[in-house]
């Protein structure tokens, strides 16, 4: 396919620098596309078409009906062209095709979600305390929407905020990963074929300290939606103080999976792997702090153990490979010092803890799965985010004690609970502090379902209907059907 560029005010531009950036497969590192390179003059030009067309009032007024109509257009393009957007996700992130093709099935679900979802809510009249008036209640726009999306799930982070944004009559400017930008492209061009009007929406390709800085502290950005790492969530806060944006923050998590000694053993063995190990353990919400009750600690690691030597790395497109590569040298030398951290730290490798021999994967960014026991909380690698295929084991043996190791974390995204014992497991997930909680189940989501961390793993809800409620102001409005003089004055 060919590659097209940014997308601003209706029209397909280079960088205004000319600048380019050479995009990389993960599993080979050659370049599969050069695109812009934009900066904060691109940004700019992008925020100032999207500030015309929101204060035009036209997006805003269009019935909601009708927007969602478009929105439902999005996800039927998506659907028709799943294949081509798979493989391109693949290409870009070296994650398996039949991974991106599932991919395309919940973006394609997303934006079906809130169309469905675009002219369902009307508003709501409230009781007034004064004779013969009307107070409601209703739903605006927030206005001028920048988003920023990170590299582990290119299009899905997207689909997240561009269909409640596009549904509820905002204008946005989109900025993905610079690393990773390709299907977010190809969306946009699906945008403009479903008939998102002009300037409604745009793209701005580069880094985020360039493109990403401007869109946070431009004082024409009304809301600000980032998913992405700590630290720059941190930075976009404080950038966005500057004219009080909405901020919705989606960041990382250190997610806990209790293993009761009750659970049904081999499915929570391979569903403990499937919770750390898909996407080579770059998932927000992977379960990567397992916390396994003493009694089955030692068979159940051993059982982990010997699964993850069986697993296939390999190409992304071959079909018996189970993990691809990371997504780049700079985030493989990442893991690589997380892992040498752990060392350090006195945890036991149980196994993996290096990139693999294999002569054929020498090019791709891969790290074999990697598995770390005795490991206590006081651990640096039991507190930090790896964002790699690597789970830490700890030990518990009693269900406050579970509980306890869950919940001592700055983050809070989401934790899972494995027992045949549904009292316990409802006891402990009403006390643990995440936005997601699985009894007997991990990383599973849908469209439905608001997602979202407690503590430090951000701010807001994205999906559910909770998804609109950030993307709109309340506005209360009183009408006095018989005004009379006070008279106090
Ligand atoms: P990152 O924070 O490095 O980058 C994310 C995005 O922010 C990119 O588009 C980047 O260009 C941009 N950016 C970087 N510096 C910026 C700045 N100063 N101002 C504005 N934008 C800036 O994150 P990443 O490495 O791309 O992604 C991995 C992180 O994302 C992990 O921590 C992961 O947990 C988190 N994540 C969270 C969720 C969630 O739903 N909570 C989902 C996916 C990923």
């Amino acid at each position: 396919m060919s590659i097209k560029q940014q997308y601003i005010d209706g029209k397909w531009v280079g960088a205004n620098s000319g600048n380019t950036r050479d995009i990389i497969n993960p599993f080979n590192q050659e370049v599969i596309a050069t695109v812009p390179e934009g900066d904060q003059t691109d940004a700019k030009a992008a925020i100032a078409a999207a500030r015309a067309a929101f204060d035009s009032g036209e997006w805003s007024s269009t019935p909601a009906t009708e927007r969602g109509h478009i929105v439902r257009k999005i996800a039927e393009l998506i659907e028709r062209d799943k294949e081509e957007l798979a493989r391109l996700e693949s290409l870009d992130t070296g994650k398996t095709v039949e991974e991106s093709r599932g991919d395309m099935d919940d973006i394609a679900g997303v934006f079906r979600h809130y169309s469905e979802l675009a002219d369902k809510d009307g508003g709501e009249l409230i009781d007034s305390p004064v004779p013969n008036s009307i107070s409601k209640v209703v739903r605006e726009p927030v206005g001028v929407c920048g988003q920023i999306t990170p590299w582990n799930y290119p299009l899905l982070q997207a689909s997240w905020k561009l269909a409640p944004a596009l549904a509820t009559g905002n204008t946005l400017i989109m900025k993905p990963s610079e690393i990773t930008p390709l299907t977010t492209i190809k969306v946009f061009e699906l945008m403009e074929e479903a008939g998102v009007p002009v300037g409604v929406a745009n793209l701005v390709l580069g880094a985020g300290h360039t493109v990403g800085a401007e869109l946070s502290s431009n004082i024409d950005v009304d809301l600000i939606s980032f998913t992405g790492g700590i630290v720059t969530g941190k930075k976009i806060m404080q950038a966005a103080s500057v004219n009080v944006k909405k901020l919705a923050l989606e960041l990382g998590g250190k997610n806990p999976n209790i293993i009761f000694a009750d659970a049904d053993f081999e499915t929570a063995v391979d569903q403990a792997l499937n919770g750390v190990f898909f996407h080579a353990g770059q998932i927000c919400s992977a379960g990567t702090r397992l916390i396994v009750e003493e009694s089955i600690h030692d068979k159940f690691v051993n059982s982990l153990v010997e699964r993850v030597k069986k697993f296939k790395l390999g190409n992304g497109f071959d079909e018996d490979t189970q993990m691809g590569p990371l997504i780049s040298a700079e985030h493989l030398a990442k893991v690589e010092k997380y892992v040498e951290m752990g060392i350090e730290e006195g945890a036991t490798l149980a196994v993996g803890g290096s990139r693999p021999e294999d002569p054929e994967l020498q090019n791709g960014f891969f790290y074999l799965p990697t598995i770390f026991t005795d490991c206590t909380t006081d651990m640096n690698i039991v507190q930090d985010e790896a964002f790699g295929p690597v789970i830490t084991v700890e030990k518990f043996r009693t269900e406050e004690e579970a509980v306890k190791l869950a919940n001592d974390s700055i983050y809070g995204l989401a934790g899972g609970v494995w027992t045949s014992d549904i009292v316990k497991a409802e006891r402990c997930v009403a006390k643990m502090r995440m936005g997601t909680v699985w009894i007997n189940e991990f990383n599973l989501y849908f469209p439905h379902a608001p997602w979202g961390g407690f503590k430090q793993s951000g701010i807001g809800r994205e999906l559910g209907k909770q998804g609109i409620e950030e993307y709109t102001e309340t506005k209360h409005i009183m009408h006095n059907l018989k005004p009379e003089p006070i008279n106090w004055f």
